[in-house]
């Protein structure tokens, strides 16, 4: 039998289960003759507002521009300091300190959300904000998050580049807060096919200054208000996201069906699995299990065909983009013993069966 070769992700098959419905949006916008901010985008923010539920979407050109202007919108600037999670994308941490603002490192929770009972003891007089990342597509505890910023009169900020869809209590993550940043990336569950992103929002002069902010600070064309960037959305990306937006529930249904499949039949005595936060939703943007034989296991089950990866091998705290911080190994034992640790495994849209059935008795397999 030919061996399976089974990719960590991959992004073709999520095309081909809608290729014809994105094959003609493409056509269409390339005929309109119209091609950044226009129809499509605007159709778009309101789409996107009324799926997660906030009062306003702003289309911006990436994930990391939503999580940057955010922060720089909400008067966050040099000397500030914005609580987040030490385990994290770095680009989370770009968004505060882009803006001159200080990262204060706080540890996960055992779902690898950021540990609101950690939280408090790392508020200052400087302290502006908290931004929570509701990584893996897993919900931090929000309950208790809202209520601390509500107390200490901080501004909230998430980063749900990785939780399209994601419930607390049967509300969309995104909509906590001051302003919810997400990206479209083409590897992020709602994917464009270039580079996108999206703040949501229900402040409406929060929403209106971003609008400004994104197109070099200018409301009337050539009268600049202040001074911006260039964070457009174009056309063709904002049509592609409404096709796949129209499809959301049934993406994340199938990532759900895949994740409590791996769940089921996984009982290889050296991992632990991920689980999800009593009354939330997770929409697994990916599977994360944990292993002290993380080397041995990555190896295995390359051999086998089976692509896996770490996210992320090094936490920004001790990457060498943020060595000015200080930080030095051992302040994060929680934050870094994820890292040492954690292994996502193959999941994605179109999964075949047998894809799937050979990862697990591989990883059964593994001795
Ligand atoms: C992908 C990602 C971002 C950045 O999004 P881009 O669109 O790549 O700029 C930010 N935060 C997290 C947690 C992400 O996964």
């Amino acid at each position: 039998m030919d061996q399976m070769e089974i990719m960590p992700n991959r992004m073709d098959y999520g095309f081909e289960k809608y290729q014809k419905e994105f094959e003609e949006k493409a056509l269409s916008v390339l005929r309109s003759g119209w091609y950044v901010l226009g129809k499509e985008v605007a159709s778009f923010e309101e789409r996107f507002a009324a799926y997660t539920g906030a009062g306003h979407c702003v289309g911006l050109a990436s994930g990391l521009d939503a999580l940057w202007i955010a922060v720089r919108l909400l008067g966050i600037g040099p000397g500030d300091e914005v609580i987040v999670q030490g385990n994290t994308y770095i680009a989370s941490v770009m968004g505060i300190t882009i803006n001159g603002a200080v990262p204060v490192f706080t540890e996960p929770d055992e779902y690898f959300q950021i540990d609101a009972d950690k939280i408090e003891e790392k508020i200052t007089d400087r302290t502006k904000a908290v931004m929570v990342v509701h990584l893996y597509g897993q919900v931090a505890d929000m309950d208790k998050i809202t209520d601390i910023c509500r107390r200490h009169k901080l501004r909230l900020i998430e980063d749900c580049a990785q939780s399209h869809g994601a419930l607390y209590k049967g509300r969309m993550t995104g909509t906590f807060g001051d302003a919810g940043c997400f990206s479209f990336y083409p590897s992020k569950n709602l994917g464009a096919f270039g580079d996108a992103g999206a703040l949501v929002t229900n402040d409406p002069g929060l929403a209106e200054d971003a609008r400004i902010f994104r197109n070099y600070g200018s409301e009337k064309r050539y009268y600049n208000k202040v001074v911006g960037a260039n964070s457009r959305l174009d056309e063709l990306q904002a049509g592609l996201l409404n096709v796949r937006l129209a499809h959301m529930e049934e993406i994340t249904e199938e990532r759900r069906q895949l994740a409590a499949l791996y769940s089921g039949a996984l009982r290889q005595k050296d991992i632990l699995l991920p689980r999800e936060r009593p009354d939330t939703r997770s929409v697994w943007h990916q599977y994360v299990i944990r292993t002290s034989r993380r080397r041995e296991l990555m190896d295995f089950l390359r051999q086998k065909g089976v692509g896996t990866l770490i996210h992320y091998p090094i936490p920004p705290h001790l990457s060498e983009a943020y060595k000015y911080l200080g930080h030095r190994p051992g302040e994060f034992p929680v934050t870094e013993d994820y890292a040492d640790t954690v292994l996502s495994l193959p999941l994605y849209t179109g999964m075949k069966r047998e894809e799937q059935r050979h990862t697990i008795e591989c990883i059964n397999a593994f001795t």
